[in-house]
């Protein structure tokens, strides 16, 4: 997957596109996969890195939504819980089973909270993850020994899965273009083109990198832009009433001693109303989440202080040690895409489920949904965008392709398992320049070599790519990864053949942008 590739095929191209897709996060990159896939010619234009969004921002579950369950919405649990399967089936490098515990303090939790898993595991049918228990007190204590025992009854374990979203999405756009599909990043649509009759049949787009503009066609245009679905259908109806209800989640991430343990805390009822999730991942300990309505939605969303109390808060209820703003090694924050229904202020009532929108212009616009449901999402898109464009009709292929990077056995690969079938070519790296196997700072295992395989490989442009989204330095420990920053940008300074310029300025770049994933102490 080499960007100049990707430029030379999209310059070649002369007649319009099938689908240009607008957007690289799970949305547009699983359109972009079960598109090309299917035989049809699709571009994906993305304005910043691959999964910049919300893709890169999630609380990294794969699973039916318990609490959908609880709301009674059958239907879309039992669709997630199919597509989990699936995604554990295609992407077993990056889908694990995790432990959840749901800890009790009240006499009725474990009755409640037990026969509820045995229904959400029992719509699981065939693609189930493991069976749920009632746990007596010790037995919880076991799974969770740092868990508040003042009160503690005992508790119920359920299973679900686990994924890294931005590794996955990596994955995705490299299995998108070895099924034939043309994917930029740093590549901003910025207009869309009409037909004389009035209906789109392209976009503008400018090379954020080159500065060159294009004008490219397309037999229909798919807005898969997120939060940002507005933006891109005002382009073509300016007066376009809104779709979206953005609302920001924050996380803080920990050390591993607050959960040493590898099952995660599941609590279903904070104080204002919603599930947190406590969880092992990457050797740290991800609490989240938050929902706050905001108005406009930015590709560097900040977190407002009162979620990050609420998180500590609620993080102090459960865990024997409370949590502090001196032990957060990084705040990270995703925008909803939700869609509007009704006059609703309150974005947690929201549907999660996915629209697809065309308006009167022709403008596909898909959004909504979760990351555990993108495949499913994706394939309806494009039945819709392929009937939208009297395309000859052929079917899905996508619940049985292998992502790139599919291993069955990949704990193998020690601190690599998350490359999968790539490991072996990354070991090798190491092997020919010993150099590049230390890791790039004491308090995370990434290495240099990573750094010069996302370069050759997996089309990283800057330091910010590399040590948010290719490995996941920033968004573990933020003052770790920018002491790595310099070291990082010498190795791909040396693959790119960047000056010292420019060197010094995507240091300078991206230590200023992890100050963002710092909470002041
Ligand atoms: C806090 C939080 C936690 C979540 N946790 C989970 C979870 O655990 N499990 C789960 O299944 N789901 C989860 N979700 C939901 C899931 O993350 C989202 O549904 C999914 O990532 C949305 O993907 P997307 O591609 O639609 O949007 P995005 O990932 O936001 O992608 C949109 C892309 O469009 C690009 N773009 C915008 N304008 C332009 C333009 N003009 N030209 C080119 N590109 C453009 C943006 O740069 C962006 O990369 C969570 C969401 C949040 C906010």
């Amino acid at each position: 997957m080499q960007r100049s590739d990707m430029l030379a095929r999209l310059e070649a191209r002369k007649d319009p596109w099938d689908f240009v897709i607008v957007g690289g996060g799970a949305t547009g990159v699983g359109i972009a996969v079960d598109a090309a896939s299917r035989g049809y010619d699709a571009l994906l234009l993305e304005q910043h890195d691959f999964g910049k969004g919300t893709s890169s921002r999630s609380t990294k579950l794969v699973h039916g939504g318990v609490r959908y369950l609880e709301q009674g919405n059958i239907a879309l649990v039992m669709e997630a819980l199919k597509e989990r399967g699936l995604l554990r089936q295609n992407a077993p490098h990056l889908v694990g089973n995790l432990a959840f515990v749901v800890p009790n303090y009240d006499w009725w939790e474990a009755p409640f909270y037990g026969l509820g898993l045995k229904v959400y595991n029992a719509l699981a049918g065939k693609y189930g993850f493991g069976t749920s228990e009632i746990l007596s007190r010790d037995e919880t204590l076991e799974r969770l020994p740092t868990i508040k025992t003042e009160g503690l009854r005992g508790g119920v374990v359920y299973y679900d899965g686990q994924f890294d979203d931005a590794r996955l999405l990596v994955n995705l756009a490299q299995t998108a273009v070895e099924q034939g599909a043309v994917l930029l990043n740093y590549a901003e649509v910025i207009g869309i083109t009409k037909a004389e009759d009035g209906f789109v049949d392209g976009v503008v787009a400018r090379d954020q990198e080159s500065g060159r503009e294009w004008t490219i066609g397309a037999k229909v245009v798919i807005n898969a832009t997120g939060p940002f679905s507005d933006n891109v259908r005002r382009m073509a109806e300016p007066e376009a009433p809104k779709l979206i209800a953005p609302s920001q989640g924050i996380h803080l991430v920990f050390n591993q001693s607050f959960l040493p343990t590898d099952a995660a805390i599941m609590v279903p009822h904070t104080s204002d109303g919603r599930v947190m999730f406590a969880i092992p991942w990457h050797g740290h300990t991800l609490v989240g989440t938050t929902d706050t309505a905001i108005e406009t939605p930015t590709l560097e969303p900040r977190p407002f202080d009162q979620e990050i109390a609420f998180i500590l808060e609620t993080a102090g209820q459960y865990l024997h040690k409370a949590p502090t703003r001196d032990d957060v090694l990084s705040v990270f924050v995703g925008i909803r895409p939700l869609v509007k229904s009704g006059d609703s202020k309150l974005t947690a009532a929201l549907s999660r489920d996915h629209t697809i929108h065309i308006d009167a212009s022709g403008v596909l616009t898909t959004t909504g949904g979760k990351w555990t449901t993108y495949r499913n999402m994706a394939e309806h898109t494009v039945d819709q965008a392929a009937d939208l464009a009297r395309l000859a009709e052929r079917p899905s292929v996508t619940r049985t392709l292998n992502i790139h990077g599919f291993h069955p056995n990949a704990d193998r690969f020690g601190t690599l398992r998350f490359y999968g079938a790539d490991a072996p070519a990354i070991q090798d790296l190491m092997r020919a320049t010993p150099a590049l196997a230390a890791p790039l700072d004491a308090a995370l295992p990434y290495t240099g070599a990573e750094v010069v395989w996302a370069v050759r490989h997996e089309m990283a442009r800057t330091v910010e790519d590399v040590l948010a989204r290719r490995t996941r330095a920033l968004f573990l420990n933020a003052r770790a990864a920018e002491a790595m920053a310099p070291a990082v940008a010498r190795l791909m300074g040396a693959e790119l053949g960047w000056d010292a310029a420019r060197v010094s300025r995507e240091v300078d770049d991206f230590v200023s942008l992890a100050k963002g994933y710092q909470v002041s102490r």
